[in-house]
């Protein structure tokens, strides 16, 4: 079946959506985006990925490309004309398109507005979920603003990059104390020897994960012990449990960190429930 991607107002095939070479996205990483679960062809926790949407905007003093209303029927379009039933919807926002130059570009710019979906193959998921997957180590070389959803990914690419070569799933960044921030792409958790639920605080130095945002009210609500505080990549590698969350991964069970086999080296029970719990409590749009 062919693609299509909604760009700047209008459906177009996939192989030909194409921005403009000035689009600030592009030349700057002046832009931000979302990506949000799509399951039996429904949108899973779109109102808070669109909140956080909205949030990213306002701290780069960026404007919406549309009100939220239309924003969702292009969402649910876009879901639809791809025929996706299980897979993930992206969107992007960037300041527009202009001369180059880097203060922003003169009001009323518009800006660009790119809304994409494919489908993801749920079968592999769930098996990579039931064997688990390993993480390795980068040292956290990002700008202090990482709680804003930026397309600006280059650290994120390399460290993912390094993940690959070592034949790692994901890349978890750590803090120059030692202590474990987030994944290239994932929110990073730890389950403690005394079954403490351990995952870094939303203040400082990670994305507010809306996977996070909900694994931990599902965790509050199973009666678990959740502390938001710091880990270090010792304290991960000597965890029962460690697991990273994602829109795209649920919860992911983490069973080698840097090649050291964390608890038994399969998936914990812990995880395991999060993520059988994680759709009862999530939001499905209609
Ligand atoms: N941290 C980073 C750096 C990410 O890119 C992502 C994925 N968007 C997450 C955490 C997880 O966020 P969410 O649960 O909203 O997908």
């Amino acid at each position: 079946m062919s693609r299509v991607a909604y760009v700047n107002g209008r459906y177009v095939p996939h192989s030909r959506a194409c921005v403009h070479i000035e689009d600030r996205g592009y030349q700057f990483s002046d832009g931000v985006y979302e990506v949000c679960e799509v399951r039996g062809g429904h949108l899973v926790d779109e109102r808070r990925h669109l909140e956080r949407l909205v949030r990213s905007l306002k701290e780069l003093r960026m404007d919406m490309p549309m009100a939220l209303a239309p924003m969702r029927v292009v969402l649910r379009e876009t879901v639809a004309r791809n025929r996706v039933s299980d897979g993930i919807a992206y969107l992007q926002v960037t300041r527009g398109v202009a001369r180059r130059d880097h203060a922003f570009p003169p009001p009323g710019t518009r800006p660009s507005f790119v809304v994409t979906a494919r489908s993801i193959d749920r079968a592999r998921q769930e098996t990579a979920a039931e064997d688990g997957v390993a993480v390795v180590t980068v040292p956290d070389n990002r700008w202090e603003r990482v709680d804003i959803k930026t397309v600006s990914l280059l650290p994120n690419v390399m460290a993912r990059q390094a993940a690959r070569e070592q034949g790692a799933r994901e890349a978890w960044f750590v803090d120059s104390k030692g202590m474990v921030t987030e994944g290239s792409s994932s929110n990073a958790w730890i389950v403690t020897n005394d079954g403490l639920v351990v995952t870094r605080p939303a203040e400082r130095g990670i994305l507010k994960g809306i996977t996070r945002t909900v694994v931990l009210e599902i965790a509050a609500a199973q009666g678990l012990r959740v502390e938001e505080r710091g880990f270090s990549v010792d304290e991960a590698k000597t965890a029962k449990e460690a697991f990273m969350t994602a829109a795209s991964q649920i919860v992911m069970p983490v069973i080698a960190i840097d090649g050291s086999r964390i608890g038994n080296g399969a998936p914990g029970p812990v995880a395991r429930e999060l993520r059988a719990r994680f759709h009862k409590i999530a939001e499905i749009a209609s």
